[in-house]
């Protein structure tokens, strides 16, 4: 029996081991994936840190978390429930039971939710520039979408591919020197129009559009936004406010014993490192006062 189990280890999930473990919380953290911030190419506005890289700056937070006495364990978590007081963990084919959860499981990229995208991810369809895009250099590949983000994914490519379509139902929005590059840029085109179907053999190798035409991809890169990971949360039917866990200015949820922390929350739209760290904190520190009857 764990006293805190934390779900994710990104900054709000990290923080608030360090914190829980510094309480002598016996501490156990779960997590898929590095998170959003292994995203991050450099980040310059993370004090401490004047330049640092995401995956460097998210490996040494995890090694703190662990220095400081917190367990963590690569799992995703399928499903909570409620056993009594406690709660009941179920990931990674194994159950964790602890007598209180911290949720600090982030955003997830948004899904086209078209035929093909699943059966080619990591097959050429990939949600993530930084981490895939060295791989498809001098091949014809498709960013879809229109965001700020799309933009940055496709002049990143810029760099390494042979071609780079921005695949979109309306104008491309990012600052205006982005949109310069793309402009003058001979590599790169915007497409007007929206993907129906993903195809391919072993790879992709084209996407379908909804009028009917087939366009040449050898890549496909989903730049359709973010949304909260809140499975796990309406699974105990924790109240969410615009799709984001609501919490209190504690930490707390509307279900006993249950914190949320970090970007998956509605305490602030400045999404950031430094503010999932903070709403980490102070999570771990509420978590404990529960735990204590403070
Ligand atoms: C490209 C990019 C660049 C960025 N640059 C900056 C920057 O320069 N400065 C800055 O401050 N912020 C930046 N950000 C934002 C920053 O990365 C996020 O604000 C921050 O990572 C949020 O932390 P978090 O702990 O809430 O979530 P995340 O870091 O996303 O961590 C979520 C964790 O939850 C885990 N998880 C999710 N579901 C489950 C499950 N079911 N079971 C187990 N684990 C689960 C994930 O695996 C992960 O470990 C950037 C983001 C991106 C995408």
């Amino acid at each position: 029996m764990y006293d805190l189990i934390i779900i994710g280890a990104g900054p709000a999930g990290c923080t608030a081991a360090i914190y829980a473990a510094r309480y002598h919380l016996k501490t156990l953290v779960l997590y898929a994936d590095m998170g959003q911030i292994s995203y991050a190419h450099e980040i310059w506005n993370y004090p401490g840190y004047e330049q640092i890289n995401g995956t460097e700056l998210v490996r040494k937070m995890m090694a703190q978390a662990v220095k400081a006495g917190a367990e963590l364990k690569q799992a995703e978590a399928d499903s909570i429930k409620k056993k009594g007081k406690a709660f009941v963990v179920k990931a990674g084919g194994n159950e964790f039971e602890s007598r209180a959860i911290i949720l600090a499981s982030g955003l997830k990229h948004k899904k086209l939710n078209i035929k093909g995208e699943k059966e080619f991810t990591g097959k050429g369809v990939s949600y993530c520039v930084t981490c895939d895009g060295p791989l498809f250099a001098e091949k014809d590949v498709v960013v879809i979408g229109a965001s700020n983000s799309a933009v940055m994914a496709a002049l990143m490519l810029n760099e390494y591919a042979k071609s780079v379509t921005i695949l979109s139902r309306s104008q491309p929005s990012a600052d205006a020197s982005s949109l310069e590059i793309i402009k003058k840029s001979n590599k790169i085109k915007v497409l007007n129009g929206e993907p129906s179907e993903i195809k391919g053999d072993k790879f992709v190798n084209t996407i379908k559009l909804k009028n009917g035409k087939e366009i040449k991809a050898e890549g496909v890169f989903i730049e359709v936004g973010l949304e909260p990971s809140t499975e796990l949360a309406n699974q105990l039917k924790i109240k969410l406010e615009k799709s984001y866990i609501k919490a209190d200015n504690e930490q707390k949820t509307n279900v006993k014993g249950i914190f949320a922390a970090g970007n998956i929350t509605n305490r602030t739209s400045l999404k950031q490192i430094i503010t999932a760290a903070g709403e980490g904190a102070i999570a771990a520190n509420t978590a404990y006062n529960y735990l204590k009857g403070i």
